[in-house]
């Protein structure tokens, strides 16, 4: 399908344009998708608890006039929000607390955490960075070098794993200057970059990041986040691309997210999309019980079914691993 001319102009733009022209209010994204409010019952309180914000790139890849769109349900501002569900709390894996204290958070053996931005470029709703008002906060370079200072420090860790928020977001000359710090580190073998960018704001892969990327003498590794097969357009497409050309490996972590990826269809059809575009698909996570989330949680034994039938589907490669987060634990924790 053809886009219209506003949206092709929209995307010669470079990603910082891009995303200073996300949508940031529900009106302005039901206009372009031809709903009306009395569509879906949206809620401009949950908005102001953690605002709307998405790509043009992302909105695009939406089912106009559908209110139940899976890519729209991920992002859309409604009332279950507001509602308390049970075991639900503001920081279900403990991790957010000691976020705020070290950007470099060591919880598993040989990789580290290292937190350099909170900001994204959507605002996922069933996320738990959503309780974070803190989470536009970017790391300054005094606290980066200490950051990189623990990890030079730290003979066992040997991958430095670049998260948020979305590490993408910093600009290619601040990632440079990392990276290269980074490669500076002799017991450092992989740098791996978990980013929902290549996904929703693909304009992201720029020739500069590539250059950076390529450079390193580390293996890296970008772990992408995605949820359905209909987010990969061919902008998507293009960008896991040029990423596996230039040597990158792509894996995927998704959420299983009920009313978005919840059917084994859609699991099986993701799965098959990604690895056509050279993207493994790595982890299925059970979401994270944070607080305005409880209205997607797929129990576990619905999680359990669903992921036999994927199995019983495709080639094992293409069953990503069932996993959870357990505070306290020394991996995430395989449910199958
Ligand atoms: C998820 C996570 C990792 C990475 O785990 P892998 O199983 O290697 O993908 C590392 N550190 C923390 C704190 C994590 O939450
Ligand atoms: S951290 Fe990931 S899931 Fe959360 S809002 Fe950002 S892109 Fe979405």
């Amino acid at each position: 399908m053809s886009e219209p001319q506003s949206e092709i102009q929209h995307f010669t733009k470079n990603w910082q344009q891009q995303l200073a022209e996300a949508f940031n209010n529900i009106e302005d994204l039901y206009r372009y998708l031809n709903l009306s409010p009395d569509d879906l019952p949206v809620s401009v309180a949950a908005a102001e608890n953690f605002a709307l914000r998405v790509p043009l790139s992302f909105a695009a890849c939406m089912e106009k006039g559908n209110p139940h769109d899976p890519l729209l349900r991920q992002v859309l501002p409604v009332k279950e929000e507001l509602f308390a569900y049970p075991g639900f709390g503001s920081d279900p894996v403990g991790d957010l607390a000691a976020a705020t204290q070290s950007s470099v958070l060591h919880k598993y053996h040989g990789r580290v955490l290292f937190i350099n931005t909170g900001s994204c470029a959507i605002n996922c709703r069933y996320c738990f960075r959503r309780n974070f008002p803190y989470a536009d906060l970017q790391l300054s370079k005094q606290k980066e070098n200490a950051a990189v200072q623990t990890i030079r420090d730290d003979a066992t860790i040997s991958e430095v794993i670049l998260s948020g928020g979305d590490p993408l977001l910093l600009n290619d000359s601040r990632l440079n200057r990392l990276i290269q710090q980074l490669d500076d580190i002799k017991h450092l073998k992989r740098i791996r970059i978990h980013s929902r960018l290549p996904i929703v704001l693909p304009a992201r892969i720029t020739e500069e990041l590539i250059g950076t990327l390529r450079q390193s003498p580390k293996q890296v590794v970008i772990v992408v986040h995605c949820n359905h097969a209909n987010e990969i357009n061919e902008r998507v497409i293009t960008a896991c691309k040029t990423l596996t050309k230039n040597g990158i490996t792509l894996f995927n972590q998704s959420v299983l997210l009920k009313g978005v990826n919840d059917n084994a269809e859609a699991l099986c059809e993701l799965s098959e999309q990604l690895f056509s575009h050279g993207v493994i698909p790595y982890y299925l996570h059970l979401l994270d019980k944070a607080t305005g989330t409880g209205h997607f949680e797929v129990s576990e034994a619905e999680a359990l079914a669903l992921v036999r039938q994927v199995q019983a589907t495709l080639p094992g490669y293409l069953v990503p691993k069932l996993v959870k987060e357990q505070a306290g634990a020394v991996s995430k924790q395989t449910v199958l």
